[in-house]
């Protein structure tokens, strides 16, 4: 089947305002893609899986088309030179006798509606194509706020923030998507449509299947609404603010912090990013800390004394929008990688990255190192593209079988996330 029949086919079942042959046209970056469909209801979008599933036909999840990886994609010469089995192996008889076939981009750009939101409940039902700046804005005007700041362009969607698992400083003090994830609804690759959870806090019994989606690329389904636990917006949010001789200190003093105060967010940066955000160029210390107007009084209070017992004298506070410039320096990255340091090894994890990136001409200007000091997440980000973006999840050999257990069951013919690839740890 050529890609002008197959788009024909989607269609027939989408419409034809719904589908673009010139996915770039249409304003996602991947050019690698068939095409392009943003069906506007969950029906045709489960009908499309299912065309796709009967003709093995290879389907990249998408929101808004921000964070695609084009360098995943097989091209018509197969998968990269040298890259692992792609998972899940393709059971469908036709799919592995067909020659590779260029994806067909789904988004969910144009399923973008509160479903429901009743403010008393502290419960939001969304569709997953909704950008999140727009939720943040709904909420915002109800008085309430979804702690959730990923490094994100502007039209990032909130089902590709909860597929990723996506989170930023906020996640210190207030979790990551699987903690805000109450119910969700999902598209398997074969087109049946799965509901997981709830609409309230206390309701899972059995299979917590919500879990299994957050986080998981689309790699068993693409997530069409989404319900999620908000909060009321605090009276008073501010930012305190140190600065530490080195990457240890900075650690250091980020631990006595968190050892007095649970902070809304603990954030170490890197001298280079500290400058490109508009603040003295040292190792940085900020710390967030939101609620009732003497709550945060006596916060900023209990962070000048644990910063002079560590011996540092503490700045004064900065605005706000200093999260906003992190999160859109981290945003424009060509480069980003996540390591899971842990508190202890924080200060020596910070110490040889920026340690490496200086050691780079091309990169000493221009690399970022940063930590969410909670969970000790270090994260290192450099303006220039990196040659393979290949999205690779590590696992141990029992892991690996269930999860491609996982991905048959959710997609028998395995067409979903042709570029995603599991891989034995070593
Ligand atoms: C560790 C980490 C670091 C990140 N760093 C950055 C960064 O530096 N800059 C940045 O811009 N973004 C970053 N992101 C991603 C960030 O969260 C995305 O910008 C945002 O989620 C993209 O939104 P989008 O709608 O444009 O997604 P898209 O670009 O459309 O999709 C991104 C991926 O999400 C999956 N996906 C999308 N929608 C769905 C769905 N409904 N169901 C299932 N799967 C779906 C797809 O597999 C797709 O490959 C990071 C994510 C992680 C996990």
């Amino acid at each position: 089947m050529t890609e002008s029949g197959f788009l024909t086919e989607v269609e027939g079942i989408a419409g034809a305002g719904a589908v673009a042959a010139d996915v770039v046209a249409a304003g996602f970056d991947a050019a690698g893609c068939a095409g392009v469909v943003q069906p506007s209801d969950v029906a045709s979008l489960a009908a499309v899986m299912r065309l796709c599933s009967d003709r093995g036909w290879p389907v990249q999840p998408a929101g808004a088309g921000t964070w695609l990886r084009p360098a995943d994609w097989p091209d018509a010469a197969g998968a990269p030179a040298g890259s692992p089995p792609a998972r899940p192996e393709p059971r469908a008889a036709a799919a592995a006798a067909a020659a590779p076939r260029r994806p067909l981009l789904v988004s969910t750009a144009r399923l973008a509606a509160v479903l429901e939101h009743e403010p008393a409940d502290l419960v939001i039902g969304v569709q997953a194509g909704m950008p999140l700046v727009a939720l943040h804005e709904h909420l915002r005007r109800a008085g309430q706020r979804l702690p959730l700041d990923p490094p994100a362009a502007t039209g990032a969607t909130i089902g590709a923030t909860i597929a990723l698992g996506a989170a930023g400083p906020l996640s210190t003090g207030h979790g990551l998507p699987r903690d805000m994830a109450l119910g969700l609804e999902a598209v398997t690759g074969d087109g049946r449509v799965l509901r997981f959870g709830g609409r309230v806090v206390k309701n899972v019994a059995g299979y917590d299947g919500v879990r299994l989606f957050t986080g998981s690329g689309g790699a068993f389904g693409i997530i069409t609404a989404i319900f999620l636990r908000v909060r009321g917006a605090p009276r008073a949010d501010a930012t305190w603010s140190a600065r530490a001789a080195d990457a240890t200190g900075a650690a250091d003093l980020a631990l006595a912090v968190r050892a007095v105060l649970d902070c809304d967010a603990l954030e170490l940066l890197s001298p280079t990013l500290a400058a490109a955000i508009g603040l003295d160029s040292a190792w940085t210390v900020l710390a967030r800390v939101a609620g009732s107007d003497d709550a945060v009084a006596a916060a900023l209070q209990r962070l000048d004394q644990a910063a002079a017992r560590a011996g540092v004298t503490a700045d004064e506070p900065v605005t706000g929008t200093v999260w906003d410039r992190i999160a859109h320096d981290e945003a424009g990255a060509g480069a980003h990688a996540t390591f899971r340091a842990g508190a202890a090894l924080m200060g020596q994890a910070l110490r040889e990255h920026e340690r490496n990136l200086a050691s780079d001409t091309m990169m000493a200007s221009t690399g970022r190192v940063a930590a969410h000091a909670g969970p000790g997440l270090v994260r290192v980000w450099h303006d220039r593209a990196a040659p393979h973006r290949t999205a690779v999840t590590t696992v141990d050999a029992a892991s690996l079988t269930i999860v491609r257990r996982l991905g048959a069951a959710f997609d028998p013919a395995g067409v979903l996330v042709p570029g995603r690839r599991w891989r034995e740890m070593a």
